[in-house]
């Protein structure tokens, strides 16, 4: 019989590649005397590895520490950079590969991952809500139940995935809903893949498809702002847009996808220069496409070539329209991409 540290147990453990970017996971206070009151991310990879008991029973660690900054620092240039580095640990032999950041924009960044990533290999984004000096920190927890995710066979070719918390999200649906809370991350409407139990991965779900976008990786980024609509919203702001040098925008309408009719006219002027997202303030759900025919409506609008979200919310849908635009897609190409990654059915066809 095998025991727990033999050395057959040993050799039969898995490489998994750890790749962290700093977060709260990797904040501690500095000690420097008159140093800035709160804390920072300064741990490496090996020092967070080092930090997480009953590790290496599980895995052989490859340890790369590829930026230490706070997540909301991460720029699509840091991910674009950061594939090949993935890339390079399972083509090494890894089973898989765990990411640890801020939770501030894992979303974002498992979603960018998730779409740059066509290997089978499981890519684990985690993080952590309370920082190391504090009591109770999840880091610890977090980075050892994602290396569990990350040499689970049954992970493999559910693309990227996020784990906190002992739970196991898909990166398209994933969103972080707290601003402190432990149990911070949701997938609004879906639930998570599956969970983390006595350190067995468990894959309830898998999702349907995956979609991967080819990057150029030498052109310029597309500037694309997001407009939140409230109540009453006037044309101004989408009217200034039009004379900025955007290159895309995506309006988070209301309810089922909705603006005011009152500004109808400046979104006509953008979708002679741009394209235009359409996706809901709501938080969860698809935007419609067939129900409401008043002007301004969704009916109305996806006339007028507005770009349906589907599903995606509207941190997701502007880092979509960013990577469609950026590996050259036109507007029907872009659109289809919509329908690929927004919905689960894929285009919607007119009523
Ligand atoms: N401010 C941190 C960050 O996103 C928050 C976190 O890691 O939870 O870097």
């Amino acid at each position: 019989m095998v025991q727990p540290g033999d050395g057959l147990a040993l050799r039969s453990r898995p490489t998994v590649g750890y790749v962290a970017l700093g977060g709260t996971i990797a904040s501690v206070p500095s000690e420097a005397p008159g140093a800035q009151p709160g804390v920072q991310p300064t741990l490496t990879a090996a020092d967070l590895a080092a930090g997480v008991p009953g590790l290496e029973a599980v895995a052989v660690l490859e340890a790369h520490t590829f930026r230490t900054i706070p997540s909301s620092a991460i720029t699509l240039r840091d991910l674009i950079e950061l594939v090949p580095v993935l890339l390079r640990v399972v083509e090494g032999g890894a089973a898989g590969v765990v990411v640890s950041q801020g939770t501030d924009t894992i979303e974002e960044v498992a979603f960018v991952l998730d779409l740059l990533w066509d290997r089978p290999e499981p890519v684990v984004v985690t993080g952590a809500m309370r920082n190391p000096s504090m009591a109770g920190p999840d880091g610890p927890a977090n980075l050892l139940a994602s290396v569990q995710v990350a040499a689970e066979p049954d992970a493999r070719d559910c693309g990227v995935l996020v784990c906190l918390n002992d739970e196991i999200h898909a990166a398209r649906f994933v969103h972080k809903s707290h601003t402190c809370s432990p149990s911070t991350f949701h997938s609004p409407g879906l639930g998570p893949l599956g969970w983390v139990a006595e350190g067995r991965p468990v894959i309830a779900l898998r999702p349907t498809r995956r979609a991967h976008v080819q990057l150029d990786w030498s052109v310029a980024l597309p500037r694309v702002p997001i407009v939140t609509l409230g109540l009453g919203a006037d044309a101004v702001l989408l009217e200034a847009l039009c004379d900025l040098e955007c290159d895309g925008v995506v309006i988070e309408g209301m309810g089922g996808g909705h603006v005011p009719a009152g500004l109808l006219p400046a979104v006509g002027d953008l979708l002679e220069r741009v394209p235009v997202v359409l996706t809901s303030r709501t938080g969860s759900g698809e935007v419609l496409a067939t129900t409401y025919g008043y002007p301004g409506g969704e009916i109305d609008l996806l006339d007028r070539g507005v770009i349906r979200a589907g599903a995606l919310d509207s941190l997701k849908a502007r880092l979509l329209l960013v990577l469609a635009m950026a590996s050259g897609c036109d507007r029907p190409a872009t659109r289809d991409l919509f329908a690929l990654v927004g919905t689960t059915t894929g285009p919607v066809a007119k009523a």
